[in-house]
């Protein structure tokens, strides 16, 4: 089963995630911060995630963008979907830059959103069975 955390400070947002990515069979965590998250995804070496839906504009210290990029600093290559603000191509254009996977702007579609965690859970698996193929390979 597939762990995603949410990191949204809009709580009905966060909550209609949840419920809706649960009833998809999703197992998932919520934090409402830039530093709850970094929190609970460092460090890297831990796999408690197999994907971030992790929003731009979250209160405090850490925007979506400081979180991502401080992820891919300390080596946390966990996938990342980007929550951008509608209409601004230099969020979208930030977020790569910090080491965001996908991105998708607000308010979106639920359906599309889904689509876009499955495709990242997807290559994130694929990628592990190549690693494990070639584990396999070498040791034979
Ligand atoms: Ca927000």
């Amino acid at each position: 089963m597939s762990v995603v955390l949410i990191v949204e400070d809009e709580r009905h947002l966060a909550d209609g995630l949840r419920f809706n990515l649960e009833a998809e069979g999703y197992r998932v965590d919520t934090v409402s911060d830039g530093e709850a998250a970094l929190q609970v995804l460092l460090p890297a070496n831990e796999e408690r995630y197999d994907a971030v839906v992790l929003d731009v504009m979250l209160p405090g210290a850490k925007d979506g963008f400081a979180v991502a990029h401080e992820l891919r600093q300390a080596g946390q290559f966990v996938p990342v979907l980007m929550l951008t603000a509608r209409g601004r191509p230099e969020d979208v254009l930030r977020g790569f830059e910090a080491g965001a996977d996908d991105y998708l702007p607000k308010p979106f579609e639920l359906r599309i959103l889904l689509a876009r965690l499955r495709s990242l859970l997807r290559r994130r698996e694929w990628t592990h069975r190549d690693h494990f193929g070639s584990l396999i390979g070498s040791s034979v």
